[in-house]
């Protein structure tokens, strides 16, 4: 079963919250995203809330008003916790039925304006935690031209090792250092072996990055030993944020063979707040393609869903913010731009692969897309690529320099999906600031 178009993705329609009809607003009465959330240094529970414009509709107070019945009070009941894993579990039914009841009820003329009126609180007076309790995080490697590029960097006589174009690659990340935009973090130390050095030292690290990635969460589980199929892999993810994967390069290149990263990846992860549930997406499913001349997948990462649909074209931005900038109020520097339709593995494809084993996802577990790096040489998702491996400076618009982050430096990005005949939606954004090694 695929994800469908339905009334709710209608472009027509519009909202009584007026913000959320702005042409480049990230929350459209067609997007509906899903955070936890409390008013801004308040002693108040995190709960679930929706965004609406420049609004979070509060769904603890909107259970109360019992202007719901069935399912979707049901759903909001699930949603009146601080992670949202019980209502992910509950599978997509839930889902729908509520973001329905959402849908109806935000729209202009809704008989139930004045009840979520009293429900709203303005995002700039709220703050965040993780939208859920990530069990597992599993980070993939899916984009090839950033497989390829940093392959180079490693290991310039064999850059893409053989299973790549067979196996959507991954390992098991860290998920305890996963934290929330805004959660700024000290520079990691680690080992590092210079190349003319006999012996490694402990110092900060001198190579730190940022990856741009998808985080992909799983909503509804499979039982242990029961593969999810490919073409029923979809009705197990829950949405989709934007995801850090911030990455000590000097650290990686020493520790990662032969079993793949370690610390190099653990000591941080940054999520945005919002999670895009994957049906606000269905108007942005494409096409998957793999070239005539690579492997064809096995038949079990094989489907014409799949090809037909199973590809999301997310537009992927990365920013630098450096302390210079904020200080002198210049506005951030355009890094890269790509999305995530130039994956060569599908989010289905990572679902059916990760549990063609008879592994076990839980609601909540988040995978990681992989750097999305496009096929051009601007569509590179991390420092290391764009600076040729730290020989080639990067100048930003203010004219300072980088190859990798320096202190103060806050690596901001944003998503959004936007084609002829749908409303856009954007992800919001997520953002951190490196902070001197406490070392
Ligand atoms: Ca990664």
């Amino acid at each position: 079963m695929t994800i469908t178009i339905n009334e709710t993705h209608n472009p027509e329609l519009t909202s009584w919250v007026e913000s959320a009809n702005l042409p480049f607003a990230d929350f459209p009465v067609q997007n509906l995203p899903f955070a936890i959330f409390r008013r801004e240094d308040s002693n108040e529970a995190f709960r679930a809330g929706v965004a609406i414009g420049d609004q979070v509709l509060d769904l603890a107070a909107l259970k109360k008003t019992e202007v719901f019945s069935g399912l979707a009070q049901s759903a909001l009941e699930a949603c009146n916790a601080p992670e949202l894993n019980a209502f992910m579990a509950m599978g997509k039914e839930a889902w729908s039925e509520l973001r329905l009841a959402l849908s109806k009820a935000l729209r202009s003329n809704s008989p139930f304006q004045a009840q979520l009126s009293d429900c709203l609180i303005t995002q700039r007076d709220v703050e965040y935690s993780l939208p859920c309790q990530i069990g597992d995080y599993t980070d993939f490697y899916t984009s090839i031209y950033h497989a390829t590029s940093v392959g180079r960097l490693f290991r310039p006589d064999n850059p893409l090792l053989p299973n790549y174009k067979w196996i959507p690659i991954g390992y098991h990340g860290r998920s305890s250092s996963i934290n929330i935009s805004g959660s700024d973090f000290n520079r990691p130390q680690g080992q590092l072996k210079m190349p003319d050095a006999e012996i490694p030292v402990l110092a900060p690290c001198q190579r730190l990055d940022y990856e741009m990635e998808l985080g992909i969460y799983i909503g509804k589980g499979n039982a242990s030993g029961q593969p999810i199929a490919l073409d029923q892999a979809e009705e197990h993810i829950f949405g989709m944020c934007l995801f850090n994967d911030w990455s000590a390069r000097d650290i990686q290149g020493w520790e990662y063979q032969p079993l793949g990263p370690f610390l190099s990846k653990s000591f941080a992860s940054t999520v945005s707040p919002w999670i895009i549930t994957t049906e606000a997406l269905a108007p942005f499913k494409t096409p998957w393609q793999r070239d005539v001349s690579d492997p064809q997948p096995l038949a079990y990462l094989e489907s014409t869903q799949n090809r037909n649909s199973g590809s999301y074209d997310v537009q992927l931005e990365v920013q630098l913010e450096t302390e210079k900038m904020r200080h002198e109020n210049q506005p951030a520097s355009h890094l890269s731009l790509s999305s995530f339709r130039h994956s060569y593995w599908t989010a289905a494809q990572m679902v059916a692969h990760h549990t063609v084993n008879g592994c076990n996802l839980k609601p909540g577990d988040m995978f990681g897309s992989g750097t999305q790096s496009g096929p051009s040489a601007e569509e590179a998702g991390s420092l290391l690529e764009l600076s040729h491996g730290g020989k080639q400076k990067i100048e930003l618009d203010n004219g300072e320099t980088r190859t990798f982050l320096e202190d103060g430096d806050s690596v901001i990005m944003r998503g959004w999906c936007q084609k002829e005949g749908a409303t856009r939606i954007g992800f919001g954004e997520v953002s951190a600031t490196v902070l001197p090694s406490s070392e």
